[in-house]
């Protein structure tokens, strides 16, 4: 079985035996130096050590049997036997322990040497002892010198060789253990510094099988958590690692897979959105979160005329200059709702070379966080609708040119009959006179709000612009409300403006203002208030009449400003026109100004417009 083959346990494992292995060795090694060591320390210590003991022992044995002899000669037998026979059996002793520990080279042949020569010396001096009794003390003494001191003299000069060789032989001895020490200490640095390089190369195998792989992986995956899927990691072994190898190219594998549908899929998405961009009849503009342009269809294309390959990601107002569509998308993005404006603040562009009015929606898209990342602005053509509106403006405007002489002989006529210059009435015929005559007031009312809007819409009216004082407007439009307001038991009250100026016609912002106040008044009980402010915002200045009174219902609050609207549930229905609002619209726009209304029902309403400061 190959080892790339084998589970990472079982490498690590191996890797362990084997190093367990070489310790096992080396300590192995190390006991038998030291086996060796104590082997040699032994051949000296017990084996020779015992020869020399020996040899000394027969020596010693062998002079005092020498010394026996001589006292033998010279007298004292008794003693001399007694020494020379203990001595013998010491020298045997030795002699045989000697004999016991033959371990050199030589050695027997000397011990034998001396057994003979010994045996031989006992045998002369048994000699000796006769020759001593036989033939007396010179011939014995004779015999003494001349056979028996020359054997002693040999046997000694063969111990001392004995003595020698076995001295010899434990230098020799020492001189090994010495070597063997020495050698056992070089091998045994050897053995370990081999042990501790395998140890160390098992300890780097196996942390190498572990780190460097798993290294590798944490760069893969840190590059697939940066979205680059395109990671592949070689597969050598078989083991834990190389499985999860395996497993991390195929989830990558899995990765990219997944990825691919999803692109697919979002192009897919994407193409369909396109198609259905460019399929729509009306200029449709896409932008993102930043207010850059992503996407317009055809329509959008031609009306700005624009291509949209070349203003893709370009800011909206750098390719479109028309404020109020950025207005617009900058409320959505705030409000994250959609907008609208309404047909009678439709968008004028030129289209064709001609004015062309335009209803605008902006959309948002919003993510799962509910954040808007997409805005849709759908611009739809609605000048027929204008023009129709136009026609019935021009209508209304030709019908009461035509109703104003009439009404103005009817008028006429009904008062002369009823001031009597004509003939004196009865009651009932002035009582139904009286009526015509109001009727007739009402009718007047009406045609001089009709042309007064329909000259303003149709940009006849001429505005005397001017620097005017805030105060100065105030104080002209309060003055004819100061009595009525008393009367209806309403406080009417204008704030200190200072030295606040704004630029524009004084008549006509004070017949708003009065217009308005005149509102107020009407839905103001008794004990309310009626208030007006002004306050410089940036280049603007903001005006505002503020009352206590019924309020008007959210529906309403947009369509007030419309021609001929009046709140349903409205008691004061007969006496007005629903024009008053309509005709103070067109006459803040008139002068570049926005009016609009903020109200609650039972609290009160703030009608607001805003003027521009002085140049
Ligand atoms: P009108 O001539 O009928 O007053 P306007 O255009 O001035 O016409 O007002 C339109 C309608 O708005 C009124 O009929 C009334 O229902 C409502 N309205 C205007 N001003 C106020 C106000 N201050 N408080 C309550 N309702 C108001």
């Amino acid at each position: 079985m190959k080892v790339k083959n084998l589970s990472l346990k079982t490498k690590i494992l191996l890797g362990y035996i084997l190093v367990i292995l070489i310790t096992i060795g080396a300590i192995g090694w190390s006991i038998n130096n030291f086996l060796k060591l104590n082997e040699a320390i032994n051949n000296i210590m017990v084996e020779n050590y015992r020869s020399v003991v020996a040899s000394e022992g027969m020596m010693e044995a062998l002079e005092r049997q020498d010394s026996a002899e001589l006292i033998f000669v010279f007298g004292q037998q008794d003693k001399a036997l007694d020494i020379f026979q203990e001595n013998q059996m010491e020298f045997i002793k030795h002699l045989s322990r000697a004999e016991d520990n033959i371990t050199i080279e030589g050695e027997r042949e000397i011990i034998e040497r001396i057994k003979e020569e010994y045996q031989e010396y006992l045998e002369k001096f048994l000699v000796l002892r006769q020759t001593f009794n036989q033939d007396g003390f010179e011939v014995a003494q004779d015999y003494y010198l001349e056979e028996i001191m020359p054997q002693f003299e040999d046997i000694k000069e063969q111990t001392r060789d004995l003595l020698i060789i076995n001295q010899d032989q434990m230098k020799l001895a020492q001189q090994k253990a010495n070597d063997d020490a020495e050698q056992a200490i070089y091998s045994t640095i050897i053995f370990s510094v081999i042990a501790v390089i395998v140890a160390l190369a098992c300890g780097n195998y196996i942390s190498n099988l572990i780190i460097k792989p798993t290294k590798k992986l944490t760069e893969k995956v840190k590059e697939v958590a940066d979205g680059n899927l395109d990671q592949l990691i070689e597969v050598s072994t078989k083991d834990e690692i190389g499985q999860l190898a395996h497993e991390f190219n195929s989830m990558t594998q899995q990765l990219k897979d997944y990825e691919e549908m999803n692109i697919n899929k979002l192009v897919a998405e994407k193409k369909k959105s396109e198609a259905i961009v460019k399929s729509i009849s009306n200029p449709l503009l896409v932008t993102d979160n930043q207010n850059k342009l992503l996407l317009m269809n055809s329509k959008a294309e031609k009306l700005f005329a624009l291509d949209e390959q070349q203003i893709k990601g370009n800011h909206v107002l750098e390719v479109i200059k028309e404020e109020r569509i950025f207005e617009l998308i900058t409320k959505t993005l705030q409000t994250g709702k959609e907008q609208k404006i309404r047909d009678a603040e439709a968008l004028k562009l030129i289209q064709d070379e001609k004015e062309c009015y335009f209803r605008m929606t902006t959309t948002p898209v919003k993510n799962e966080d509910n954040e808007v990342n997409l805005i849709i602005i759908l611009l739809e053509d609605i000048t027929h609708l204008k023009e129709v509106d136009q026609m019935k403006s021009e209508f209304v405007s030709m019908v009461s040119h035509e109703f104003r002489t009439p009404l103005t002989s009817m008028g006429m006529a009904v008062s002369m009959l009823l001031e009597g210059s004509i003939g004196q009435l009865n009651e009932e015929q002035n009582e139904l006179l009286t009526v015509v005559k109001e009727d007739c007031e009402r009718l007047n009312h009406l045609v001089d709000e009709l042309l007064d809007l329909s000259k303003i819409e149709s940009g006849e009216i001429n505005l005397d612009f001017n620097s005017i004082k805030v105060a100065k407007i105030f104080e002209v439009s309060l003055r004819p409300f100061t009595e009525q307001a008393k009367e209806n038991g309403v406080d009417l009250v204008a704030e200190e403006v200072g030295n606040l100026e704004v630029y524009g016609d004084l008549s006509k912002i004070s017949w708003v203002i009065t217009n308005l106040i005149g509102n107020a008044l009407r839905y103001t009980d008794q004990g309310g208030e009626i208030r007006l402010s002004a306050e410089k915002k940036g280049h603007k200045v903001h005006i505002a009449i503020s009352d206590t009174g019924k309020g008007i219902p959210k529906e309403y609050q947009s369509k007030v400003f419309d021609k001929f609207v009046r709140v349903s549930d409205d008691q004061a229905e007969d006496t007005g026109t629903g024009l008053g609002l309509a005709i103070a619209k067109e006459i803040i726009e008139a002068h570049g100004g926005r009016i609009w209304v903020d109200s609650e029902v039972g609290e009160g309403s703030i009608f607001t417009f805003t003027l521009k400061l002085p140049k």
